[in-house]
This record gives C-alpha cells, sequence and structure tokens, in this order.
C-alpha cells in the first residue's frame, strides 16, 4: 500500500521538501514522510490539514506530532552508532510516527496507554500492510522490557523526569530519544557508551504528557 501510494502522494513530496529546507538531510526519513499517506492518520475533519508541518488533535486530548519533529527524531534514531534493529516507540497515539519507522527499521514495538487510540493504531497498520510492529496497551514509563534491550527507544510525549526503566533498556550502542521537562521541554538523546551512559541536548520541544500509570 505505501509502495503504491508512492508515485502518488504529491503532497507528501511537498510536505518532504518544506522538511529538507527545514534541516532534515537523511534521504531515507524525507523518502518515508513523502510515502506515508499522513490523512489516514486524522479525523476525517482535519484531513484537509494532512499535510501542513503542524501537530493536530487525534481525540482524547492527544495530538499527532508535527511532521519536522518526526523526522527530527527518526534522524536521531538513524544516526546510532550501528544502525538500530530494533526500535521501542513509547506514545503510539495515530501510529504515524510507528509507521514511519516500521518504514525504516526491521523491528518495531509501541506502547501506548489509551486503548482506544492504540486500537484505531493497530488497524491503519493492517491498513497499510506494515506487519513488522508489535503493538501494547500499557504504561510506557515502565517501557517492554520482555522485548528489550532495543538498538533505539524514542518517546513520543514529554517526561517530568527520566524514566529509569527506559534507560535500562537500551542495547549497548544503542539510544534513547526523549523529551524532558513539563513547562519548558528539552528533546535529549542518552547513548548507551562504553563508558557509561552519555546525554545530548537537542532542541526545545512541545509535547504532551507522558503520562504514568492509569491505563485507560
Ligand atoms: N507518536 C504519536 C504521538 C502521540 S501523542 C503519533 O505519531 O501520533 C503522545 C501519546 O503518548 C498519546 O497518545 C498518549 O496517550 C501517549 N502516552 C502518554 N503517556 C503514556 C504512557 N505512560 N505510556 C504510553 N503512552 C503514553
Amino acid at each position: 500500500m505505501i509502495q503504491a501510494t508512492k508515485t502518488i502522494n504529491r503532497r507528501g513530496e511537498n510536505l518532504a521538501q518544506l522538511l529538507y529546507q527545514e534541516g532534515i538531510r537523511e534521504q531515507k526519513v524525507l523518502q518515508a514522510i513523502a510515502n506515508t499517506p499522513r490523512q489516514l492518520f486524522l479525523p476525517e475533519a482535519l484531513q484537509h490539514k494532512a499535510y501542513q508541518n503542524t501537530a493536530l488533535p487525534i481525540g482524547q486530548g492527544q495530538t499527532i506530532s508535527q511532521p519536522y519533529i518526526v523526522a527530527k527524531m527518526t534522524e536521531i534514531l538513524l544516526s546510532g552508532a550501528s544502525p538500530a534493529h530494533k526500535v521501542l516507540e513509547i506514545g503510539t497515539g495515530s501510529g504515524y510516527q510507528c509507521a514511519i519507522l516500521a518504514q525504516l527499521f526491521p523491528e518495531v514495538y509501541s506502547v501506548e496507554r489509551i486503548k482506544s487510540l492504540q486500537f484505531q493504531a493497530k488497524r491503519r497498520m493492517q491498513k497499510l500492510d506494515l506487519h513488522n510492529i508489535k503493538m501494547k496497551h500499557g504504561d510506557g514509563w515502565e517501557g517492554w522490557s520482555s522485548k528489550g534491550p532495543y538498538d533505539a527507544i524514542i518517546v513520543t510525549a514529554a517526561a517530568s523526569s527520566l524514566p529509569q526503566a527506559l534507560l535500562s533498556q537500551i542495547a549497548p550502542g544503542g539510544q534513547l530519544v526523549i523529551p524532558v521537562g513539563t513547562e519548558q521541554q528539552t528533546l535529549k538523546v542518552y547513548r548507551r557508551e562504553e563508558a557509561g551512559i552519555s546525554e545530548q541536548l537537542i532542541e526545545q520541544v512541545r509535547f504532551v504528557p507522558l503520562v504514568p500509570g492509569d491505563l485507560l
């Protein structure tokens, strides 16, 4: 399905072009953005805004992330010391980020705390013929330890503090990309290196909060 839309998704290509101008240079990421029908991840009334570079509401007080930040975080995951095989996403939401990851990495795992969002996201993956994804309804603050460790972990909601369980699920040489903060949020990258865990600050961001526990 994604392959079939490739030649006709002109709006996707325009969005990828815009992201290039915003500084995204990794061709594989731009290609995945161009190929992915973002309108499928939105409520019908907002589908006409699908190719704008903005976050949009998806119900339950949640949002689909801005394409720029999806591309930026994915670019970081691709820049790891060695190619990532197994990737964990926390905050499935609409499933858009997950669909991008599934086109670039062999094995994708994704955790969402709101059951109805997780259910819809799962159906979208089937519709797009993306079968290298495993999804779980659960508390992403705890990660998904039974499937780990992961070469890359991406958190698409802002954590008030760094979840220790996620740090412990990074494989040697792997990395965790996560927005940290409440009012002021900073996108951070943690890498498991031989000498220990390193931290890098990327830029200021704005995400919905990563809520611990309390599944809905
Ligand atoms: N990656 C998503 C962005 C969704 S917004 C997309 O591409 O659409 C962030 C999501 O994180 C929301 O769906 C929210 O319900 C979820 N979330 C918040 N706290 C969570 C937690 N502790 N565990 C799992 N998911 C969580």
